[in-house]
């Protein structure tokens, strides 16, 4: 089986020499959908900035569908998207272009990336938004366009910090049978969450995080059922 993310004895203190990550041990296999759940501060945004480049980690090893992090890099970052908690594009840029440019970055010439953006923004619902500015659409379609554009490379594996935070019901619904048919069709999926309903709904394992350190890593059945049997203490 191929593993689609592998972390060794993840550590990172941050400059102001808080320990975020205490050394976390975590595999996540080709083809699964994964959920990293934890409360404010457990260290997840850490651990996904880590795997995507964003973030240095301090100590451990990382390697994404065997490249690793630290000798190769670029190649480990391509077989990766992300979608971030925060907006990070131009709102002044129309939606298409920002698909457009975004493949750019990983050398996909113009009019191919145009043709992937179209699939894309077509998929979530966006097309008929496509020439207008980003600043134009709502908070859950800006989340979708976050989603659209970690996907214009066709990485293997999307990671999503949060993606349905603050997004009304209806559009989150829309949002997991989006994910749900990607991980059909291949993708390998991570996804950070608050909501335990929504790891329940979408995902076949999960890894709790808890102060910096992996106090669950299990499938989803097997935890729903402990937490049937048990007074777990799950406080999230
Ligand atoms: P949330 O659900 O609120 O996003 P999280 O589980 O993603 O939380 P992280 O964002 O990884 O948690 O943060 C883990 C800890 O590291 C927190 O206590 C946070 O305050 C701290 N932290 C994060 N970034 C920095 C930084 N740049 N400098 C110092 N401390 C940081």
């Amino acid at each position: 089986m191929t593993t689609a993310l592998d972390i060794q004895g993840l550590q990172k203190t941050y400059g102001n020499g808080f320990i975020a990550l205490k050394g976390i041990d975590l595999r996540v296999e080709q083809g699964d959908f994964f959920a990293l759940l934890g409360a404010n501060g457990a260290g997840k945004s850490t651990t996904i900035g880590i795997a995507s480049s964003l973030v240095n980690k301090t100590a451990g090893k990382v390697s994404i569908f065997g490249y690793d992090l630290d000798t190769q890099r670029e190649q480990a970052k391509a077989q990766i998207g992300l979608v971030p908690q925060e907006f990070n594009f131009n709102i002044f840029e129309p939606i298409v272009e920002i698909l457009v440019n975004q493949g750019g970055y990983y050398g996909i010439p113009r009019a191919e990336a145009f043709a992937r953006a179209e699939v894309l923004l077509k998929q979530l619902g966006l097309w008929d938004k496509a020439r207008d500015q980003a600043r134009t659409l709502s908070g859950g379609m800006k989340r979708r366009l976050m989603i659209a554009r970690s996907l214009i490379h066709q990485p293997r594996l999307l990671i999503l910090d949060e993606p349905t935070a603050g997004v009304d019901i209806e559009i989150r619904r829309s949002m997991w049978e989006f994910l749900r048919k990607l991980n059909a069709d291949g993708t390998t999926i991570i996804l950070t969450t608050h909501y335990l309903e929504e790891a329940e709904s979408l995902c076949r394992n999960i890894g709790i995080i808890d102060r910096g350190e992996l106090i669950e890593n299990t499938s989803m059945k097997q935890l729903l059922n402990r937490l049937d049997t048990e007074s777990y203490v799950f406080d999230l």
